[in-house]
């Protein structure tokens, strides 16, 4: 396919809101694409060169690319500076300096590859040569090629295809329907690499990839647990045996160690935080010395000389780029296992969970940084109930209750897995995890920042981010003065095409940071959006509302859906503001 064509589809994508389009424009691309040109297409459409684990970035900043913008056209850097100036876009700046240019016809792997080269470049000189890739590339470029090219270079295409929406087009491209995207999704959730997926469906066909096991180096999608605000609930749920743990308040750590080589840590978010620790990395190469295997557990700082587990917030110390060293010493932490997913290249997703963990126990060696999460295997919910005391007690956030028959369901919040925290006990609020989508300019004492940030759930089914609350309470001076930087490089002109909401806003932001936070009831609103066709007289919101923090380990669309605040919403002890008997938290959650 000519790349032309490609960004012909780029557009037709940029300009639309509705999911069933996108899918129809997908599929139509797909079904005209062999499989290396699938897998190109595939990153593309997110604006990426490759899977988000490999963290491959290009590496130029807006001044760079305005230098290779004038390169190409041979005008000076000063006037793409205008330009740039006028319009905030350099996109529509590279197509306004190819002007009526003819595409030089470059297909869409030739420039794939062109771009590829620009990330490669690195070390001295790496500059000069990217800019110079960059500029002959543009000079190759018709406007809309150009436009796109500058886009994705600066890491600002955000068409807003979604993953779901993405295999939705391919299963229709591959099938002309629907019923292939629960195979697609299954092996995307395994794989963690669209463009895998759309090489191996083109290449090999659907039914190929139903058997698609994990691959050591390559992160498997996190299983995620239901919640439920009633122990009593659970034989609703999962009936026969269950495994009880303590829920850790730390980070889930996905660990993949090869037979040789280096063994490389994953986060929730899929980024590589190997570097964050070095001590569990070697306490898992002394333990696992000739094996192969992909673990999953939850890493935490402890207090060495107790053994008592700390919070979460004491552990983002490490959370740096350097001083890990140091900081090894300062916050120990541990590795609580909790689950196998791949052992000497055998898969065992498919393995109960009952017979996953007596492996595990098998083949790790504890030592004073690995360790498996305490757990129970009970029937019985008295039992339940007395071992999350004692998790509770023993300074854990809650517990995690799985079904001893379960398999590993990669990327799926099901459930096979039922967390149950203490907040919920205690009737303190739910927390939400919202995306910031739009803002209030602060007066007076919050002059120069914002007064309240607009934040929205998402909604998978239509794609689309609904309001549910403006969010000015719980915020730091600290953290009210950083705001305006940290949203900056979100910042729209206009309402995003995939934002539903009443609201005016003063600002309005990409869809792109998650916060997390509480509040004290669920009302109805006429501006709000949360699940707005199913309760008709308006949308869901969320009253008082108080930021809790950030969510950096989450993607936007990892968010609250809007399906489960209004089960919240309908659910008997849900806090609605037309059941009376419903009393305000006395105070708020910790966040932890
Ligand atoms: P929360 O804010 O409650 O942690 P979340 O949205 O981050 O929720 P959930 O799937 O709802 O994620 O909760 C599961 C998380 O709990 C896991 O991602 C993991 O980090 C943590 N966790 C701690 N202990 C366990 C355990 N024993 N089993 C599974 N997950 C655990």
């Amino acid at each position: 396919m000519k790349f032309a064509t490609f960004s012909e589809i780029l557009e037709q994508l940029e300009q639309t809101s509705s999911s069933l389009k996108m899918i129809e424009v997908l599929s139509g691309l797909f079904v005209h694409l062999g499989p290396v040109e699938a897998r190109a297409a595939a990153y593309l459409l997110k604006g990426k060169l490759a899977p988000d684990y490999e963290g491959t970035e290009l590496g130029m900043a807006e001044k760079a690319v305005m230098r290779a913008i004038a390169a190409s056209a041979a005008v000076p850097l000063c006037h793409v500076q205008a330009a740039f100036h006028r319009t905030g876009d350099l996109g529509a700046v590279a197509a306004q300096y190819a002007g009526d240019r003819r595409s030089a016809g470059l297909t869409l792997p030739q420039v794939f590859e062109r771009l590829r080269k620009i990330a490669c470049a690195r070390g001295t000189g790496s500059q000069a040569t990217k800019l110079a890739l960059l500029a002959d590339l543009l000079q190759h470029c018709s406007a809309r090629e150009a436009k796109y090219t500058a886009r994705i270079v600066l890491g600002t295409l955000r068409l807003g295809v979604a993953e779901m929406t993405f295999l939705y087009g391919l299963s229709k491209a591959l099938t002309g329907s629907k019923k292939a995207k629960p195979i697609l999704e299954n092996a995307f959730n395994v794989l963690s690499d669209l463009g895998e997926v759309a090489e191996r469906a083109l290449r090999s066909g659907v039914e190929a990839l139903r058997r698609v096991r994990p691959v050591v180096g390559k992160p498997v999608r996190m299983m995620l647990a239901q919640r439920v605000k009633d122990l009593a609930e659970i034989p609703k749920h999962i009936s026969g045996l269950v495994h009880v743990e303590y829920k850790y308040d730390g980070e889930r750590v996905q660990a993949h160690v090869p037979r040789s080589g280096d063994i490389v840590l994953y986060s929730r978010r899929q980024e590589d935080i190997t570097h964050q620790y070095p001590d569990v990395v070697q306490a898992l190469r002394d333990s696992f010395r000739g094996k192969q295997a992909i673990l999953e557990g939850e890493v935490v700082a402890i207090e060495v000389a107790t053994g008592r587990l700390k919070d979460f917030q004491t552990l983002m110390q490490r959370r740096r780029k350097h001083d890990v060293e140091a900081y090894v010493g300062k916050i120990p932490v541990k590795y609580f296992l909790f689950d196998l997913l791949h052992l000497d290249g055998q898969s065992l997703l498919q393995k109960p969970l009952a017979f996953r963990q007596e492996t595990l126990v098998r083949c790790v060696q504890e030592s004073e940084r690995l360790t498996f999460a305490a757990s129970t295997a009970t029937k019985d919910l008295e039992e339940v109930e007395s071992f999350f005391a004692e998790a509770i007690e023993r300074g854990a956030e809650g517990v995690v209750i799985k079904d001893a028959q379960s398999p590993y369901e990669a990327g799926t919040r099901g459930w096979h897995w039922i967390k149950y925290k203490k907040e919920y006990r205690t009737e303190l609020a739910d927390t939400f995890d919202l995306v910031v989508v739009g803002g209030m300019h602060g007066r007076g004492m919050r002059g120069g920042t914002f007064g309240s940030l607009l934040v929205a759930a998402f909604n998978p089914t239509t794609n689309r981010y609904e309001s549910f609350t403006k969010v000015g309470a719980g915020f730091t001076d600290v953290e009210l003065a950083r705001l305006p930087k940290l949203l900056k490089p979100y910042r729209l002109s206009a309402k995003h095409r995939l934002v539903e909401t009443g609201v005016k806003a003063d600002v309005w932001f990409e869809p792109a940071l998650v916060m997390e936070l509480t509040g004290a009831q669920l009302t109805v609103s006429p501006v709000h959006a949360v699940a707005r066709e199913r309760v008709k007289k308006g949308g869901l919101a969320l009253r008082f509302p108080r930021f809790l923090r950030w969510r950096d380990d989450k993607e936007p669309e990892q968010a609250t859906t809007t399906e489960e605040i209004y089960e919240l919403y309908e659910s008997p002890s849900g806090r609605r503001d037309d059941k009376p008997s419903v009393r305000r938290r006395p105070k708020y959650g910790s966040g932890a």
